[in-house]
């Protein structure tokens, strides 16, 4: 018998090295539902291959658009519209995996309710785990789901630990995770011109091919911020003990320092397909189609401190890490917003940090919100403050 998967945000990047994997390995694993925001034609092409029971439109206009074009085809895979085709996803019965790559926010529901179901959640939607840490790790024990990171480095992180270890629960003998990051394509750019960086010039990462948000996150390094977050709830470590170090190569996707000084590596061509095969055959190792690594033809491996100068997302993000409560929250809403507007051209690359400083001051030191309800009525909050604080700027700006 084949392992059922879902896969939400199944027409993006983590999705589409997903469905990838799952065509290797017919035998193995089937493609049982998917979700998509608006498009369409990945979706169609999607259920033309996969053939899943169900997929989630959440734009009711692609939703219709989709329903008459599998008619015409022929494909009985059932269209649900809206949020409730992402929970119909996420809970497939059929589905013992879900993989969760929807990009930002709007994952945090659908990761929950897979959480909920017991499923086994393979968490590539770093944000839900940001935002709500602690509901998100409550809700895969009261489900008693299993959780398997997604993320390069994380799942490196977890590659490196002791057999038994299970995410959530903290790891014996580690002194301090040493998170890598690529520094972006920015690395090295002088500091002066960092102003006038265009949306594309951010999102050509010189390792990865990625979606457009992440890309942005990868070049002012707030995905680096997000990761040392996601690593302190996975890992149940403090910030102090979760160490970042730039590595431009990407050939070391991080490393554990242990107790008895040993430093553990896994190590890999920058391919998603490695730590999305190792999260779905897990224990087991299969084949996910990424070439081996040629560590002579990688050349010189480079390791340097992150400079926060140059970078100060990190540094905020490091700082909501330590000041807690609602501060990880409002760092993530307040970025995603401030990284739509980058995307539109209504900010500058270097803008982008002060959008978050300034709501990180307006919500103060507020407790982390306790429910769903509360945590989405503070995301909204500060999502509509840092676009009237972007708004107000613009306006400024028309008026110089
Ligand atoms: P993409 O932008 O490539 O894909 C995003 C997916 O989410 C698409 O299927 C998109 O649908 C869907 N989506 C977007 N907005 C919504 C919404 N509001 N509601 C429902 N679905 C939505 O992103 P990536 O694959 O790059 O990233 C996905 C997640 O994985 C992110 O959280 C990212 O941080 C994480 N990740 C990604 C890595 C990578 O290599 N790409 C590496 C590590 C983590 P549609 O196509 O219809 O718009
Ligand atoms: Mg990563």
């Amino acid at each position: 018998m084949s392992v059922g998967i879902s896969i939400l945000g199944a027409t993006g990047s983590i999705g589409a090295s997903t469905l990838d994997v799952i065509e290797r390995h017919p035998d193995r694993f089937r493609c049982v539902a998917a979700s998509a925001r608006g498009d369409v034609d990945g979706m169609l092409a999607i259920c033309q291959r996969h053939r899943p029971d169900l997929v989630a439109m959440v734009d009711a206009d692609a939703a219709a658009r989709l329903s008459t074009l599998l008619r015409e085809h022929s494909i009985p895979t059932e269209v649900v519209p809206g949020e409730a085709g992402l929970l119909a996803v996420a809970e497939h019965p059929s589905a013992e995996q879900v993989m969760a790559a929807i990009v930002g926010a709007a994952g945090l529901l659908p990761t929950l309710a897979a959480a909920r179901q017991g499923k086994r959640v393979l968490l590539a939607n770093k944000e839900s785990l940001v935002m709500s840490g602690a509901l998100l790790m409550d809700a895969i024990e009261a489900g008693g789901a299993e959780l398997l990171p997604i993320d390069s480095e994380h799942n490196a992180i977890f590659q490196c630990l002791p057999g038994g270890f299970r995410c959530g629960l903290a790891p014996t003998g580690v002194e301090e995770i040493l998170l890598t990051a690529s520094g972006g394509p920015f690395l090295d750019t002088p500091l002066d011109q960092l102003t006038d960086m265009s949306p594309d010039a951010a999102c050509a990462h010189p390792n990865w091919v990625m979606g457009r948000k992440i890309s942005v996150d990868s070049a002012t390094m707030m995905n680096k911020g997000l990761e040392v977050i996601e690593a302190a709830w996975l890992f149940g470590l403090p910030a102090g003990r979760i160490r970042v170090i730039v590595h431009p190569q990407s050939v070391v996707h991080s490393m554990v320092r242990m107790a008895d000084g040993s430093v553990l590596a896994q190590l890999g061509e920058p391919d998603m397909r490695t730590p999305i095969v190792y999260g779905m055959a897990w224990p087991e190792r299969l084949d996910g189609g990424v070439r081996s690594l040629d560590l002579v033809a990688a050349g010189p491996l480079e390791f340097r401190d992150p400079d926060l100068e140059r970078f100060p997302c990190l540094r905020l993000a490091g700082e909501a890490l330590v000041a807690g409560g609602a501060a990880p929250l409002v760092l993530n809403a307040a970025n995603e917003v401030a990284v739509d507007a980058f995307l539109r051209g209504a900010v500058r690359f270097t803008e982008i940090p002060e959008v978050i400083d300034a709501s990180l001051s307006r919500a103060g030191s507020e407790a982390s919100p306790d429910s769903i309800d509360a945590i989405l009525a503070m995301d909204g909050e500060i999502r509509r403050f840092a676009g009237e604080f972007i708004g107000n700027r613009e306006g400024r700006r028309r008026h110089a």
